[in-house]
């Protein structure tokens, strides 16, 4: 490649402040280091994470930045000794590949993804099918992946039983999606708009609430609805309150509840523990529990074979210059998946 080792300035999207749209930007993306690989970005999608980082969710991380992490592309050029694979706020040597205006920008989990340019350390990428089309593999990287795995890794979800899913956004309908393919026989989705729910039905909901139509509290709607609770719910918003709204709703003495959703940094979870003392189990799902560069290459060969289809996922797609429309698409709760295109 002709630009291997140069700087390369490209457009990429700027969140310069916790809080403020993402700005468009000429950035300077210098050359990969040891074990680093510069990535040209093809398709990303916009995640509800991305969504947090916009919103200051996370006060350990470093402004401005360039967010973005559910993404495919093509590699431009690699830095000395890739062969491998803390802080995922600068490079693995606590330097940042990018400038922008004279100032340092930080990157985000390692990947950077809203830049038509980004470097990423060879970890933090996955080599896939070329006949896989990126313009919708991109949510491989990180939605569908996490809501498919929290169901079937995670919770290992059995065939015949109840599940509850809190936040029918692009993640809470992969955990359908996962739910179902584990032969649940009641998938209850959950979710304060109602926009949501055609979408879950479609995907494999049996039957959808809204907590705003009850006067008691959900997880007493949920026991109702099912005797003992859920076999598993899971929490995929990110708020205290619904984190143990879904672990009260679980089955007594055997119900699992996987929280999936990211709660601002610093929260903190405070329950009964007779919740857990009466046999519930409690766990977390990162990623879906895959171990993300060995399985996504499979994952992406299951989609090519007709195993597995996020495409329902993606209601938007926009050119990246439409970047702050489709943060604002999220946002609003008018999109599940907004699909950025260079
Ligand atoms: P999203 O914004 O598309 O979806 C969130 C959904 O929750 C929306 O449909 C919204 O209407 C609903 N909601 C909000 N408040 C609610 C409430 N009080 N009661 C019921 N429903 C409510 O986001 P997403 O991309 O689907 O991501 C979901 C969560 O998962 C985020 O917190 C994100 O940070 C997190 N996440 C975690 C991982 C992981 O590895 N654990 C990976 C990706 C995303
Ligand atoms: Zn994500």
């Amino acid at each position: 490649m002709a630009t291997a080792g140069k700087v390369i300035k490209c457009r990429a999207a700027v969140i310069w402040e916790a809080g403020q749209m993402p700005s468009l930007e000429e950035v300077e993306v210098a050359p990969p280091r040891t074990h680093e690989v510069r990535v040209k970005i093809v398709a990303t999608g916009i995640c509800g994470t991305d969504n947090h980082v916009r919103a200051g969710f996370f006060p350990d991380i470093d402004y401005p930045v360039i967010a973005g992490h559910e993404a495919a592309g093509i590699v431009e050029s690699v830095g000395p000794e890739v062969t491998i694979c803390e802080s995922q706020n600068l490079m693995p040597d606590k330097t940042s590949r990018f400038t922008c205006k004279g100032k340092q920008v930080y990157h985000f989990l390692w990947t950077s993804t809203f830049s038509e340019y980004t470097v990423m350390p060879e970890a933090s990428i996955a080599k896939i099918d070329n006949a896989a089309p990126l313009e919708k593999v991109c949510l491989f990287g990180c939605g569908f992946s996490t809501g498919y795995g929290a169901a079937i890794n995670t919770a290992k979800v059995e065939p015949g039983s109840t599940c509850a899913i809190f936040g029918l956004g692009g993640v809470g309908l992969s955990v359908i999606m996962g739910c179902k393919t584990a032969g649940a026989s009641r998938i209850i989705g959950i979710d304060i708009n109602k926009e949501k729910f055609a979408k879950a039905k479609e995907l494999g909901a049996t039957e959808c609430i809204s907590p705003n139509d009850f006067n008691k509290p959900i997880e007493k709607v949920l026991v109702e609805m099912t005797g003992l609770g859920v076999d598993y719910s899971f929490e995929v918003i990110g708020r205290i309150d619904t984190e143990i709204a879904a672990l009260a709703s679980s089955r007594l003495g055997s119900g699992t509840c996987v929280l999936v959703g990211a709660p601002p940094s610093g929260s903190e979870l405070t329950f009964d523990p007779k919740l857990v003392l009466t046999g519930r189990k409690l766990i977390g799902s990162f990623l879906g529990g895959w171990k993300l560069k060995e399985a996504l290459p499979k994952l992406v060969s299951d989609y090519l074979n007709k195993k597995c289809n996020p495409d329902a996922l993606i209601s938007h797609t926009l050119p990246f210059e439409k970047i702050a429309e489709g943060f604002e698409l999220l946002h609003t709760g008018k999109s599940i998946r907004c699909v950025l295109l260079f």
